[in-house]
């Protein structure tokens, strides 16, 4: 028997895109049915007039579940499809006899035609030169159910393996009145097999078997026209994802329904044994990708005969999903994470200076349109997701957690970023204006028993907004803190989203936002000194890369905070019926365009801050942040926008243990060069 590796390399593989063969396939199917038809009827006119008794039963197919695109129509996910013999429990005789006939005919069927059914039985050679196959039961799995298997049977678990031959003879009905062997040993073998597999896999009304799960034409017409009983057809597809590490934390997973949301799917229609998307935008937009099961109603004799075929219920395909992500952008923004965090530890290494990003491992980046489209959403280090199932220890255990969504589930506290908030309810609640001029004399004096410094300790002296925001000043901000008072000040950091969800239609953190309404929760006592801390981005303050592009582009939105999606169309398999995901304003505040004026110059002077940055010669806005963390390394923050007269990006990059906030600038910069064709420096590209 050849192995079923070797006869899945010859097996015809449908792509859905490729329609025109898919239809002539499909052509073919209906000749064949109704060559199939015609002869069962034919068959069962002998037994007619013996019986008129029918039995109807009704077989779910599966509707071609959409394909996932990025926003410019590159493929992400695709189907590949394959047909597989399935046996139907119901369909298939019930009295042993009867049913040992009709495994005996399928498995002849599938032996000279070369292929394995998915038998599971630990046992090696046929009878009498058979064995346990003591490596197949190393798997406690395998052991298990064969214990379970024995114990149904009421057989000692030490039975041997010739032993257990031999009573399943008798028990399995394959010994005639005299107590001979009705078959020959191959397919008496093969009957016990199947039985077995059965047994193990629990086959019942709602639960078929896959007999070959990719199944040729010629496999599947002898197979028809042999009648054999049980046997019937399923188209299966299986996703093929082109890229299984750059957007694995996007796409997410397909597979059987989890047993805790069966009752959900069942009430939405939905067959046992359906796929649908368990994580990502698999699970996001299963409704749009799902389609329509259909139904067909297949009538048969007393005799199993299939006496007629109809369709009830079309499937309907699922429709395709077009997502606002540009995965070139996505890969660039991998690409440049990567590259930058060696850098940073490099440098740290050849400096010899502590805690100066020598522990750099890990980051994310999102980029995301004024109006809430998510162009990229970057986490390193990421993992190849068609690989899951089988590296899935290796990903758990490594200390980097490659298999944590930064970009979306990363709560990271903002730093300095956080002072563009800060700045917007100073302005608009009347606390201070732009031209508010505040003198740093260093350490903050106002509380006696809380006095911290500006990070520069001598203090920057006498600025206003702008220039506070360029320098970073912390005692500027400081100041605006305690007069605007948290309650204030959080009003307006959670109309900017900040602490909120950001709309998108995956999971994500909701993130932190400090005040008193945290700390109750927590139990804490909220004490004046938190709200200077909080106030330059400190304290429990902590929000996901996402969410603080979102926050940006509220800013410069004049206060319009867009709900963040991923999708960015969705269109039949066609291409026609294109419905475009229109941009939604879920929340707002006005913020006034001299506002919105003195935060952006705030951050085109905050580009001259670090070497990395100042040398960018495309016009950009950005703000760093050194957010402090419990481990020695600082994280690395920073937010952008880009062009900066006519902001159409905010772009958000944390790299863990980076340091300081300039090391953050370089993906960054990497992905607006990107967007706009320029080279590493920000010139136009030659
Ligand atoms: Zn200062």
């Amino acid at each position: 028997m050849k192995n079923a590796e070797t006869f899945k390399k010859s097996v015809s593989k449908i792509n859905f895109r490729l329609l025109p063969l898919y239809i002539i396939f499909a052509a073919a199917m209906i000749v064949f049915l109704i060559k199939l038809v015609n002869i069962q009827i034919t068959g069962a006119d002998y037994y007619r007039s013996a019986s008129s008794v029918t039995h109807t039963r009704r077989i779910v197919t599966e509707p071609v579940r959409g394909e996932i695109f990025d926003r410019n129509g590159v493929p992400l996910v695709t189907n590949e499809y394959s047909q597989a013999l399935m046996l139907d429990y119901d369909a298939l005789p019930s009295r042993p006899s009867e049913k040992n006939a009709a495994i005996a005919k399928l498995s002849r069927i599938l032996q000279k035609n070369g292929c394995d059914i998915n038998t599971v039985m630990p046992a090696l050679g046929t009878y009498p030169h058979v064995a346990y196959d003591d490596e197949a039961m190393k798997d406690p799995y395998v052991r298990n159910r064969f214990t379970r298997f024995l114990k149904r049977y009421g057989l000692d678990t030490e039975i041997t393996c010739i032993e257990l031959y031999e009573t399943l003879f008798g028990r399995l009905d394959l010994l005639d009145d005299g107590g001979e062997h009705i078959y020959d040993s191959n397919t008496e073998d093969m009957i016990i097999r199947v039985l077995y597999t059965l047994d193990v896999y629990d086959f019942a009304p709602d639960n078929p078997f896959v007999l070959v799960s990719e199944a040729d034409l010629k496999l599947i017409t002898e197979i028809l026209e042999a009648n054999c009983r049980g046997a019937y057809v399923k188209k299966l597809f299986k996703r093929v994802y082109h890229y299984p590490e750059a957007a694995s934390n996007i796409i997410g997973r397909v597979g059987k329904i989890p047993s805790e949301k069966m009752d959900l799917y069942l009430a939405k229609g939905y067959s046992y044994d359906a796929t649908v998307g368990l994580d990502g935008v698999e699970a996001a937009f299963e409704d749009i990708l799902r389609g329509e099961e259909g139904v067909t109603v297949i009538t048969e004799d007393e005799y199993g005969n299939i006496t007629d075929s109809r369709t009830e219920k079309e499937a309907v395909p699922g429709k395709n999903v077009y997502l606002t992500i540009d995965i070139e952008l996505q890969q660039t923004a991998l690409a440049s994470l990567e590259a930058q965090i060696k850098r940073i530890v490099d440098e740290a290494v050849r400096s010899g200076e502590p805690d100066s990003g020598e522990k750099a491992d890990s980051g994310a980046l999102s980029v995301v349109s004024l109006k809430g489209e998510v162009l990229a959403l970057a986490t390193y280090p990421t993992y190849d997701i068609t690989r899951l199932g089988e590296n899935y220890a290796e990903y758990a255990a490594d200390p980097r957690k490659p298999l944590f969504d930064r970009s979306l589930f990363g709560n990271y506290q903002p730093g300095s970023t956080f002072k563009i908030a800060t700045s917007v309810a100073g302005i608009e609640s009347g606390t201070i204006t732009p031209d508010t001029v505040i003198d740093d004399k260093g350490k903050y004096t106002f509380y006696e028993d809380y006095q911290p410094s500006c990070w520069y300790v001598r203090g920057h002296g006498k600025l206003n907004l702008e220039e506070a925001i360029g320098k970073s000043c912390n005692y500027y901000f400081f100041e605006v803190g305690r007069l605007t008072g948290i309650d204030t000040m959080n009003r307006y950091c959670s109309a900017l989203g900040l602490g909120r969800h950001t709309g998108i239609e995956l999971p994500e953190t909701e993130g932190v936002l400090a005040g008193p309404e945290y700390a109750a929760t927590v139990g804490d006592v909220w004490v004046p000194g938190d709200t200077l801390q909080a106030a330059i981005g400190q304290s429990k303050n902590a929000f996901s890369p996402l969410q603080l592009s979102c926050c940006v582009s509220t800013v410069l939105n004049g206060g319009s905070r867009y709900k963040a999606t991923i999708l960015y169309k969705t269109c039949n398999y066609s291409g026609s019926d294109e419905q475009k995901n229109n941009p939604v304003i879920i929340d707002g505040i006005d913020i006034s365009e001299q506002t919105v004026a003195a935060v952006k110059r705030g951050m085109k002077n905050s580009k001259e801050w670090t070497s990395d940055t100042k040398n960018y010669k495309f016009d950009v806005g950005t703000k760093t942040g050194t957010a402090q963390t419990t481990k020695t390394n600082n994280n690395a923050v920073l937010v952008a926008f880009a062009p900066y007269d006519n902001p159409e990006y905010t772009i958000a990059c944390v790299i863990e243990n980076g340091a300081k906030g300039g090391n953050a600038a370089r993906p960054v910069f990497d992905v607006i060069s990107h967007i706009y064709g320029l080279d590493a420096d920000g010139r136009p590209n030659k």
